[in-house]
């Protein structure tokens, strides 16, 4: 192909096998990926320096059509909640739902 044209060509996406914990639940109905009450994004990311939130989190009038799909939890950044292994979550399953102004995890339990 001549240096500076691209291809249309879609190159297949690979597939990835991999245990995580399940989304169980979430309140934060206003969430793009939120459907009655469940969370259907591929995985999630929980938190940040300050506390448990859900950083996938993100607030929008459309809602995601997957709703077949289960999130898991990608990773986890709050290394002092129990569950938290080497920024893993090792938890079963966990909730998520809003918590003041911000959307939490709710399984977090600090060591
Ligand atoms: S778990 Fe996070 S990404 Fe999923 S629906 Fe709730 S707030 Fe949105
Ligand atoms: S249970 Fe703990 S380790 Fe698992 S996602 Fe929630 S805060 Fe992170």
């Amino acid at each position: 192909m001549p240096v500076g044209t691209t291809s249309s060509r879609r190159i297949p996406m690979k597939n990835i096998v991999i245990e995580m914990p399940t989304v169980a639940s979430c309140l934060a109905t206003e969430c793009a990926y939120n459907v009655n009450e469940d969370c259907h994004a591929r995985a999630i990311t929980v938190g940040n320096s300050l506390h448990a939130g859900c950083d996938t989190f993100f607030s929008g009038s459309e809602h995601t059509r997957a709703v077949q799909r289960t999130a898991g939890v990608g990773a986890c950044k709050s290394k002092e909640c129990e569950f938290n292994q080497d920024l893993e979550c090792m938890a079963d399953s966990i909730t998520v739902a809003p918590h003041g102004k911000a959307v939490d995890c709710m399984t977090y339990a600090p060591r």
